[in-house]
Formats: C-alpha cells, sequence, structure tokens
C-alpha cells in the first residue's frame, strides 16, 4: 500500500553568501509517513529537522528530491495547485503567540483554514464552536485575542487551528518546548487523544528523545541534515544502533532510580558542526567515541540492520555489532 507520505532524496542547499558551494541544510533524505502514525523526528539544534517540517508541508520548496503526498509529488506544485492540499497539510509551530495573529479574535484565526477553502460563513461558525471544543477550550474564548491567554491555551489554539481542516498529516514543530514543563504533558495528551480521535499522523519534532518516547510509533533521529537511524519507537529505545542515538538516549532519564543511577551517561563532545563546513565522511566523526580512519573518509550510508523491524542505520560500526546488513 502506498504510505501517506513519501519522501525521496529531499534536500535544502541555502545559496552560499560568498563565492561557494552553499550550505546543505538538509541532505538527501529519504523516509515515509503512515497515515494515523506519530513519526518522531529528532535532532539538536541546526540539523534541519525544522527545513525538513517545513519542505513537507511546503511552506520552503525543496532544493532537491521528491516529497509524495497520497501518492501525488507535491514539490513542484504551484501555490495554486497547492491549495486544495493545504486542507490536508498542516503545521504547528513552536511559538503559540508567533504564529497567532495578535489582531485577530481567536474566531478568526481558526476559522482562517476554511475560510481559504471556501467553507460557508455558517458552516465556519459550526466548525469553529466544534474545534475549540475539541482542544479544551471553551466557545467564549473564540472573542478573544491571542495576548488573553497563557502560552499552554495559546497552543491549543494552534492545534484547533491546524486542524480545522481535518488534515491527513500535521508537521508538529517543538510544539512543547516553548511551554513551561508543567504544560508540556497536557499538550501531548491533547495530540494524542486528538490522532485517536481523528486518524491524523503527524511528523512530531523535538531536539531530544524524552519529549518524542511516549507518542510516537516510529523515530528518525537526524544529524547535520541526514537520517542517522530510523525505526519503530521501542527497538530505536531498547537498542540504539547508531552512537549519537545511544548518547542522545543516555540522557533520556529512566523511570527506575535504580537503573537511573547505574546506567551510563555519553557525553558528547563539542557541539555540533556547522552545515556550512560539515567534516569528511561520517558527519558525527568528530564527536563519535567509535570512530574509526575509515569514518573520516566514507559516507555510510542509511541500510536496514538485520535485526527485527525495518530499522535503519547509517553507521560503519553500528552499536548492535552482528545488525549490520550485509
Ligand atoms: Fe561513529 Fe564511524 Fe559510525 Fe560515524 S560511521 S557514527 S564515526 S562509528
Ligand atoms: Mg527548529
Amino acid at each position: 500500500t502506498t504510505p501517506l507520505m513519501q519522501v525521496s532524496g529531499l534536500g535544502m542547499t541555502y545559496p552560499a553568501r560568498r563565492r561557494g558551494a552553499g550550505i546543505k541544510a538538509v541532505d538527501g533524505l529519504d523516509f515515509e509517513v503512515r497515515a494515523g502514525e506519530t513519526l518522531g523526528l529528532v535532532g539538536e539544534s541546526g540539523c534541519g529537522k525544522s527545513t525538513t517540517g517545513r519542505m513537507l508541508v511546503r511552506l520552503l520548496d525543496p532544493t532537491a528530491g521528491q516529497v509524495r503526498f497520497e501518492g501525488q509529488d507535491i514539490s513542484g506544485l504551484s501555490q495554486r495547485e497547492l491549495r486544495p492540499l493545504r486542507a490536508k497539510l498542516q503545521i504547528i509551530f513552536q511559538d503559540p503567540f508567533a504564529s497567532l495573529n495578535p489582531r485577530q479574535t481567536v474566531q478568526q484565526i481558526i476559522s482562517a483554514p476554511l475560510r481559504a477553502q471556501g467553507v460557508s460563513k455558517a458552516q465556519q461558525a459550526k466548525e469553529v464552536r466544534e474545534l475549540i471544543q475539541l482542544v479544551g477550550l471553551a466557545p467564549e474564548h473564540l472573542e478573544r485575542y491571542p495576548h488573553q491567554f497563557s502560552g499552554g491555551q495559546a497552543q491549543r489554539i494552534g492545534i484547533a487551528r491546524a486542524l480545522a481542516t481535518r488534515p491527513a498529516l500535521v508537521v508538529a514543530d517543538e510544539p512543547v518546548s516553548a511551554l513551561d514543563v508543567s504544560i508540556q504533558a497536557q499538550i501531548v495528551g491533547l495530540l494524542e487523544r486528538l490522532q485517536r480521535e481523528l486518524g491524523v499522523a503527524y511528523v512530531f519534532i523535538a531536539h531530544d528523545l524524552a519529549v518524542v518516547k511516549h507518542l510516537s510509533h516510529r523515530v528518525a533521529v537526524m544529524y547535520l541534515g541526514r537520517i542517522v537511524e530510523i525505526g519503530e519507537k521501542d527497538q530505536v529505545y531498547a537498542d540504539p544502533a547508531h552512537p549519537y542515538t545511544k548518547a542522545l538516549l543516555s540522557a533520556v532519564p529512566l523511570p527506575d532510580p535504580a537503573a537511573e543511577r547505574a546506567r551510563e551517561r555519553i557525553v558528547l563532545l563539542g557541539d555540533p558542526p556547522s552545515p556550512a563546513n560539515p567534516p569528511s565522511g561520517c558527519t558525527f566523526h568528530p564527536r563519535c567515541p567509535k570512530a574509526q580512519e575509515i569514518c573520516r573518509s566514507e559516507v555510510p550510508l542509511l541500510q536496514l540492520t538485520s535485526g527485527p523491524g525495518e530499522r535503519q542505520v547509517a553507521c560503519h560500526f553500528p552499536e548492535n555489532e552482528d545488525s549490520a546488513a550485509s
């Protein structure tokens, strides 16, 4: 069966400021998103995950590769051709206040995507009343303005807007990173409930593996514009194959205090390198505890591991030694 979204060779190269090759923010991504699932997309800031998310919904035009949505290549469509697809592809942003027009009422904000699809005024009003309650707010909130809400409430408004047209896929770009920790679980819980009720698929972007652990079905880990590991959530968390995934996971707190004290914490040396000047070979090699000579010269390709499931890893020496596909 055709996946909801099929991404192949997706890339974004920003032009160089001076003469030069340009900056590869995203470099040759291949993955799919399945109907109704949550794909967690994780990596440090600057790894290209937000750029990727924006390309998936065509807020940014890729400079390479394809995004097929329900079988159709959307990467070359004009804005006019995209309009009917906007109803099916939506995005939730990190900063809810920055993404809500301060001069519009909540009513106007949530109905905007419906208006763009030519839904009648009466139908808009009906839908918006349903939507505001769906996200845990009340109809009397509809006449207010964004600044009258807390961060968590504002993000609920952003979620209602994203879901107004009943999309098949929503990119959630760090939707809880700007919120108080006490509010984060509520918003994640809301997104999960809405997925169960509406069957929407999420690409949930986060900078650490803790945030996406609970709600993801599959997880993709990005480093410097590439996917270094992707697979079923349980497999990636229980048995990470890429040294970078392993390091990220060692920062996820364990529920059992004894296990938490006993486990080794991997501290990565240095910051992620700049995509303007990527290291040769495996771009993770300057920070990798397992790097060998070959890692400096040969780019490891994303390959299936031989274990159960469909996990893929890009490493010459994956953690679970005997799992490298031949
Ligand atoms: Fe580390 Fe080499 Fe694997 Fe890269 S290819 S992650 S440097 S072991
Ligand atoms: Mg970002």
